[in-house]
């Protein structure tokens, strides 16, 4: 089977139940190549110390954007976003930009724990 690999962007109020959701899913993930925005990369590699995940930069900082390039270059095989929609975000543009590059490139994108979970199971296929 080809390596996929898989984008991880937790929101902060989400970055709780996206370490959570790694965790639960570890040895299913380790399979995968993993990148993350730096933040929730940080948070995921506390939770999960033996993933190997790569952090981009922060989100705000340009890692949602350094995400959205690699989709638009065929490097991101799906996207985990576990969004808050309670809270405004500085960087929406940038939030937006990914949603928007995503669905472009038609690329499976779970917005939340239960998508992702979901999705996850088509993996394991
Ligand atoms: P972060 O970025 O993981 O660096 O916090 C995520 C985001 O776009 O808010």
């Amino acid at each position: 089977m080809t390596k996929l690999t898989l984008a991880l962007v937790a929101h902060d109020a989400k970055k709780d139940d996206m370490a959570r959701f790694v965790a639960m899913h570890e040895d299913a993930l380790r399979p995968f190549t993993l990148f993350a925005t730096g933040t929730t990369g940080g948070r995921v590699m506390e939770k999960c110390p033996s993933l190997s995940v790569t952090r981009l930069k922060s989100g705000p900082l340009g890692g949602d954007q350094q995400i959205g390039a690699m989709i638009a270059e065929g490097k991101i095989d799906a996207l985990f976003f576990f969004v808050d929609p309670l809270s405004p975000h500085p960087h929406d543009v940038d939030v937006k930009a990914l949603m928007r590059l995503a669905l472009v490139y038609d690329i499976p994108m779970a917005l939340n724990p239960a998508t992702a979970e979901r999705l996850i199971s088509t993996f394991k296929d």
